[in-house]
């Protein structure tokens, strides 16, 4: 089971299939969305994936660009 946002409307889907393997937009590499983590969804109309790692990287960035501090 996987979950899927639209980043736009915030709308989740709660997908039963086993989704193969996605290629991370930025890094290319293959990830396990429903083992590993991560996520996708669309910027616009491209639909875009993000693995752990550079899901994690985004947020972290987005978070210094914004100075949310962990609490
Ligand atoms: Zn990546």
């Amino acid at each position: 089971m996987a979950k899927i946002i639209n980043i736009h409307s915030g709308e989740e889907v709660i997908v039963e299939k086993k989704i193969p393997k996605m290629e991370c937009t930025i890094c290319e590499s293959q990830f396990d969305l429903e083992g590993e983590g991560g996520t996708t969804g669309y910027f616009g109309m491209l639909m875009v994936a993000f693995c752990p790692f550079c899901l994690s990287s985004i947020l972290d960035m987005g978070r210094q660009m914004l100075d949310i501090k962990d609490e």
